[in-house]
């Protein structure tokens, strides 16, 4: 618990992660759902028979700093700098329908599990602000 806590910590540069090369489609991923605004995908490492991603394909756009382009960053996480903001409400609520598209789809709309892991104390690896859409067996509660 402590090294993903730490791991986490550092992943949390700001910079470009690996989800934005799936959404380049230079890594490959298995697509469940995708429109002009998010991508969902499967987990490679599922904690249930349905385990998807869901994330928002744009950032804010890229700066020049002398030669180099750099992203600025869209929102990595719902805390952080930038946070989420009022003119992210848009985004945020169709991740949240999105959701609600995939366990369609997946046929889990008996029951599913949507998480938000923010920030290294809920162990988020990868900060490109991503919804985990869980289902397919039975869920506890409290998560871990
Ligand atoms: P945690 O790793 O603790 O679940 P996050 O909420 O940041 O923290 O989740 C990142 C998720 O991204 C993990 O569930 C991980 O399995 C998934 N993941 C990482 N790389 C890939 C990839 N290339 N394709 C699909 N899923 C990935």
């Amino acid at each position: 618990e402590a090294a993903a806590k730490a791991a986490a910590v550092n992943a949390d540069s700001g910079t470009p992660t690996i989800f934005d090369k799936i959404i380049a489609k230079e890594i490959s991923s298995t697509i469940v759902y995708e429109d002009e605004k998010v991508l969902a995908f499967r987990d490679i490492n599922p904690q249930a028979p349905v385990h998807v991603l869901i994330i928002p394909k744009l950032r804010d756009g890229l700066t020049m700093l002398g030669k180099v382009s750099v992203y600025h960053c869209y929102f990595s996480r719902l805390k952080n700098s930038p946070i989420a903001e009022a003119r992210h409400g848009e985004i945020l609520s169709h991740l949240l329908y999105t959701a609600k598209i995939v366990a369609e789809k997946e046929g889990i709309l008996d029951g599913f599990r949507v998480v938000i892991n923010n920030g290294p104390d809920a162990c988020q690896s990868v900060y490109h602000l991503h919804l985990h859409v869980l289902g397919g067996r039975q869920m506890k509660w409290p998560p871990g």
